[in-house]
């Protein structure tokens, strides 16, 4: 799931070389953004196959153009549009697209055997998350995103999420998707208020510190949200 960077990835494939000299049968890949995908090329010669949503493939493609750098890159080969599926081993890996949140490219993947979800990005455990309007995040969609994730699956299964804060765990359960709904929610509303009060967004980032009735969520890069929330207003 996810490279992070080349430097990584490699640590990563030593420490899986030193156990076993079998390949690897899957690279699967929540979404675009370099954090999660620029140590693609690190297994591009180990894996059987690598998976990511349509539009993360494109994100990808896209990004690498405009710095130039599309010779340095490992694209996903596989593409799926709403869901998709391989049994390996003993477990199934179950691959869902509920439209646009963090990005317009966010993969769901579910290990069904195991209860355990990876969301890639569309959890920051109680820090500020990143919301990418340049590849077409949307926070309305995000909270509905989140209730067809916590449906489909029950109150056991263990979540994994792409980042959070200093001290918390990336690793949570259905009450920290419900906390970060709520962020999600209580930033809409909070967005919409100041927007229709004539606020503009200079004024709101100098005075804002923390999203009101969410202010758990803390870190750098609120600035993040509110940035988003009023492309999303207008
Ligand atoms: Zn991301
Ligand atoms: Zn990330």
């Amino acid at each position: 799931m996810d490279t992070q960077f080349p430097e990584q990835s490699q640590h990563l494939v030593d420490a899986i070389r030193a156990q076993t000299d079998r390949s690897i049968d899957l690279l699967i890949n929540t979404h675009h953004h370099g954090d999660h995908t620029s140590g693609n090329t690190v297994f591009k010669e180990l894996i059987k196959d690598s998976v990511a949503h349509s539009n993360s493939k494109k994100n990808q493609l896209s990004r690498a153009e405009g710095s130039d750098k599309v010779d340095q890159i490992f694209l996903p080969e596989t593409v799926f549009e709403d869901s998709w599926k391989i049994n390996l081993g003993s477990e199934t890996v179950l691959m869902n697209y509920y439209g646009a949140g963090h990005t317009n490219g966010d993969a769901i993947t579910t290990f069904v055997n195991t209860n355990a979800v990876h969301m890639g990005d569309l959890v920051f455990n109680r820090r500020f998350p990143y919301i990418d309007k340049s590849a077409g995040a949307n926070i309305q969609n995000w909270i509905v995103v989140l209730d067809k994730v916590l449906e489909s699956h029950n109150t056991e299964t263990k979540y994994i999420f792409g980042h959070s804060d200093n001290g918390y765990d990336v690793v949570g359960n259905y009450e920290d998707i419900k906390a970060f709904q709520n962020y999600l929610e209580r930033l809409l509303e909070f967005g919409e208020k100041s927007f229709k009060a004539g606020k503009t967004l200079e004024e709101l980032n100098a005075e804002t510190t923390m999203i009101p009735g969410a202010e758990e969520w803390k870190g750098d890069g609120i600035s993040r949200s509110l940035d988003a929330v009023y492309q999303e207003l207008s």
